[in-house]
C-alpha cells in the first residue's frame, strides 16, 4: 500500500466496464479510497462479486454514483473530494450504430461533463481513456510507426461511428484543457485492442470479436487488418502510474505491447500452445506483411518506466480465462 493513497480519493468512471473495473481493483490494491459511477446501481452487486474475485475483502474504500455521461446528474457529486478523476466511461458497441451521434455525442459531451465538474471541484488531473482509434486511422500503416504525433482526422471518409467518436472525444478534452481548464492537468492513455483475462468474465467489444469467434470457428477467414495488443492489468497500471507521475502533465500515450497480430497469427498461437482449444478453428490463411500495423511505445516505456506483458502471455491467459 502506498503512503500517499492512504489519503487520497479518486473516481473512476464506469466501473462497470472491462478497464473501468481493473482500475477500481487495482486503486483498492493499492489502498486509494475510489468512487465509481455507474449508469444503473443495479449493477453494484455485480461489481462487488468481480472485486471479490479479484481479491478485495474489504469495501469500506468503495462507493458507487449513478450518473449517466448524456446527463448532468450527478457529476458533482461524483467529483467531490477527489484529488484524481479516471475518466474511463465512453461507449464501445460491439456493433456500429445507425447513427454516429449515439456514440460520438456520449463520448464527447460526457468527457466535457467530467472535466467541467472535476475542474470546478478542484481536481489535480484527470486521465482521459481515449484509444489508437484516435491515432492510427487516416493513413495507411505501410512502411509507417505510429507514436503519439499522431492523430486521425475525424473527417477521414469511411471513418466508422467507434473511432470518430475517441478521435473527438479526445480533441474536445484537449481544447477545454486548453482553454478552461484552469490549473487543472490532463494525461491521456491512447490503447489499443484490450485484451487479459478479468475477474468476474466481463469482456468487452474486442475479445468478443476476436477471440471468441475464432474459438467458436465462426471466423472462416482472416480478415484483412491486423491489431495490436495491450493487456487490461498493464492499461489500469498504466492509468495509476500516469496519475501521479510529474512527466505525464499534458502528455499521451500509446498502450501497446510489442507487434501486430492477424486473426491468423492468433490461430496459429492456439495451435501451437493450447492444441486442446483449437479444435473448431477455420483453415485461416496469412495476410499480406503490408497490412501490419507498426507503432512505437517507447514514451510509456522511457518516461513512466512501463513495462508490459508480451501479446502472447496476453492471449494465452485470456484463452484459459474463456475456457
Ligand atoms: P466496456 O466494458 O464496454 O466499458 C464501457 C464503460 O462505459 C461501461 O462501464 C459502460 O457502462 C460505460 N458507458 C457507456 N456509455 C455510457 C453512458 N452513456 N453513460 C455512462 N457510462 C457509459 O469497454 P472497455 O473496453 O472497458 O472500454 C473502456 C474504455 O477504454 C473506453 O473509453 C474505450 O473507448 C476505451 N478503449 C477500449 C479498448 C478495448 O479494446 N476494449 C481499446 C482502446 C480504448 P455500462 O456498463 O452501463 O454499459
Amino acid at each position: 500500500m502506498k503512503n500517499s493513497a492512504i489519503t487520497t480519493t479518486v473516481l473512476v468512471t464506469g466501473g462497470s466496464g472491462y478497464l473501468g473495473l481493473q482500475c477500481v481493483l487495482q486503486l483498492l490494491k493499492e489502498g486509494y479510497t475510489v468512487k465509481t459511477t455507474i449508469r444503473s446501481l443495479a449493477k453494484k452487486a455485480e461489481i462487488i462479486q468481480s472485486l471479490k474475485a479479484g481479491g478485495i475483502t474489504s469495501f469500506d474504500k468503495l462507493s458507487f454514483i449513478e450518473a449517466d455521461l448524456t446527463k448532468d446528474d450527478n457529476w458533482a457529486e461524483a467529483v467531490r473530494d477527489c484529488t484524481y478523476v479516471l475518466h474511463v466511461a465512453s461507449p464501445f458497441p460491439a456493433i456500429d450504430p445507425e447513427d454516429e451521434n449515439e456514440l460520438i455525442v456520449p463520448a464527447r459531451d460526457g468527457s466535457l461533463r467530467v472535466l467541467n465538474a472535476a475542474r470546478d471541484a478542484g481536481v489535480k488531473r484527470v486521465v482521459l481513456t481515449s484509444s489508437f482509434a484516435a491515432i492510427g486511422y487516416s493513413r495507411s500503416p505501410k512502411d509507417y510507426v505510429f507514436t503519439e504525433k499522431d492523430w486521425t482526422d475525424p473527417n477521414t471518409p469511411g471513418l466508422r461511428p467507434y473511432l470518430k467518436s475517441k478521435t473527438i472525444a479526445e480533441r474536445a478534452a484537449w481544447d477545454f484543457i486548453e482553454k478552461e481548464g484552469g490549473q487543472m492537468e490532463l494525461t491521456v492513455i491512447n490503447p489499443v485492442g484490450i485484451f487479459g483475462p478479468v475477474p468476474g468474465g466481463n469482456y468487452s467489444a474486442s475479445m468478443e470479436f476476436a477471440l471468441k469467434g475464432l474459438l467458436n470457428g465462426d471466423i472462416k477467414e482472416t480478415p484483412n487488418f491486423t491489431f495490436n495488443i495491450v493487456d487490461v492489468r498493464d492499461t489500469a497500471d498504466l492509468h495509476l502510474v500516469a496519475m501521479t507521475h510529474p512527466a505525464a502533465k499534458g502528455e499521451r500515450f500509446l498502450a501497446a505491447s510489442e507487434g501486430a497480430v492477424s486473426i491468423y497469427d492468433i490461430a496459429e498461437l492456439i495451435r501451437k500452445e493450447r492444441p486442446l482449444c483449437a479444435a473448431n478453428i477455420a483453415g485461416l490463411k496469412p495476410i499480406s506483411a503490408d497490412m501490419y500495423v507498426h507503432m512505437s511505445t517507447e514514451k510509456a516505456r522511457t518516461v513512466l518506466g512501463w513495462k508490459p506483458r508480451s501479446k502472447e502471455t496476453t492471449l494465452l491467459e485470456t484463452i484459459d480465462a474463456l475456457k
